[in-house]
C-alpha cells in the first residue's frame, strides 16, 4: 500500500465470458455498491463483447469498465481490432495494454504498448500498462532489469499518476498457481516506484502500481499490504464474483 493512494482491483476475463456471464458482472455490481471492495476502485475488463451491455447494468454504479487492448490508430483498416475510442464509446474507462499474452502471442513491442497507452490517452481512457519478466529472466537475475526496461518504453511521458495505472506481472506467474516470494514482489514494486520518481517526479509518485499473477482469496491478503502494492490485476479469480470480491476485501 501506498499512503494517500485509492487501492485499484481490476479483474482481466481475457477470452472467457458469453452474455450469460453477465450475471457475474451483475453480482459483482450487488457487491462494489454494498461497499465489499472498501476504499478500492474496482473495475472489470471482459471481453469487447460484453463492454456495452455491462455498461449499461454498471449505470450510475461503482464497478468501472475497461477493455482488454486497444489498436494505436483510432480508426481505419485494421480488421477485426478495436480503438481506444471504440472502447470509450462502449462504456468503458480504462484499457489494458502490454498485457503478457498480447506481448507473447501479438508480439507486441514496448513501443507499440506506449503507442496503444498513448492512444488510450487520447480517448481519455486510462491505460492499465503490464510489464512482467519470463522465468527465464527470472532465473538469470534479471526480474529488476526488465521491468524497469519495459516501462522506460513502454510509458508515454506525458503520463501522471491520474491518468496511467500500472501492473507487474510476472510472466512465469500468470495462471499457473505460482508466486514470486512477497520479498521478491516488494522488491519490484519499490525499483518501480523509484523509476517513476525519477522520470516523473513527485507528480508520479502516487502512480497505483498493481501486482498481477495467480492472486487468489487465500494469498491476496498479504500481497495487497505489502509496501508499493497499489492493488492487484486478476485473471482466473475474477470470472466469479465470489472469488473477486473477496479479494477487493482485502481493503475493507
Ligand atoms: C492476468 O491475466 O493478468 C492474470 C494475472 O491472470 P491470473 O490471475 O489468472 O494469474
Amino acid at each position: 500500500m501506498t499512503p494517500d493512494v485509492r487501492p485499484f482491483v481490476a479483474g482481466n476475463w481475457k477470452m472467457n465470458g458469453l452474455s450469460g456471464s453477465l450475471a457475474e458482472i451483475e453480482a459483482m455490481r450487488l457487491g462494489a455498491d454494498a461497499g465489499e471492495a472498501g476504499a478500492a476502485e474496482l473495475v472489470v475488463c471482459p471481453p469487447a463483447t460484453l463492454l456495452a451491455q455491462a455498461a449499461f447494468k454498471l449505470s450510475g454504479s461503482k464497478l468501472g469498465l475497461g477493455g482488454q487492448d486497444c489498436h494505436p490508430e483510432a480508426s481505419g483498416a485494421f480488421t477485426g481490432d478495436i480503438s481506444a475510442p471504440m472502447l470509450k464509446d462502449a462504456g468503458a474507462s480504462y484499457v489494458i495494454v502490454g498485457h503478457s499474452e498480447r506481448r507473447t502471442h501479438h508480439h507486441e513491442t514496448d513501443e507499440l504498448v506506449r503507442a496503444k497507452a498513448q492512444a488510450a490517452l487520447k480517448a481519455g481512457l486510462t491505460p492499465i500498462v503490464c510489464v512482467g519478466e519470463t522465468l527465464a529472466e527470472r532465473e538469470a537475475g534479471q526480474q529488476a532489469a526488465v521491468v524497469i526496461r519495459q516501462l522506460r518504453r513502454s510509458l508515454p511521458p506525458e503520463t501522471t499518476s491520474e491518468t496511467v495505472v500500472i501492473a507487474y506481472e510476472p510472466v512465469w506467474a500468470i495462471g499457473t498457481g505460482l508466486t514470486p516470494t512477497f520479498g521478491d514482489i516488494a522488491v519490484v514494486h519499490n525499483g518501480i516506484r523509484a523509476l517513476l520518481t525519477e522520470i516523473g517526479g513527485p507528480s508520479s509518485a502516487k502512480t497505483r502500481i498493481l501486482y498481477g499473477g495467480s492472486v487468489k482469496p487465500t494469498n491476496c491478503r498479504e500481497i495487497l499490504t505489502l509496501n508499493n502494492v497499489d492493488g492487484a490485476l486478476i485473471g482466473g479469480a475474477s470470472l466469479k464474483a465470489a472469488d473477486f470480491l473477496a479479494i477487493a476485501a482485502a481493503y475493507r
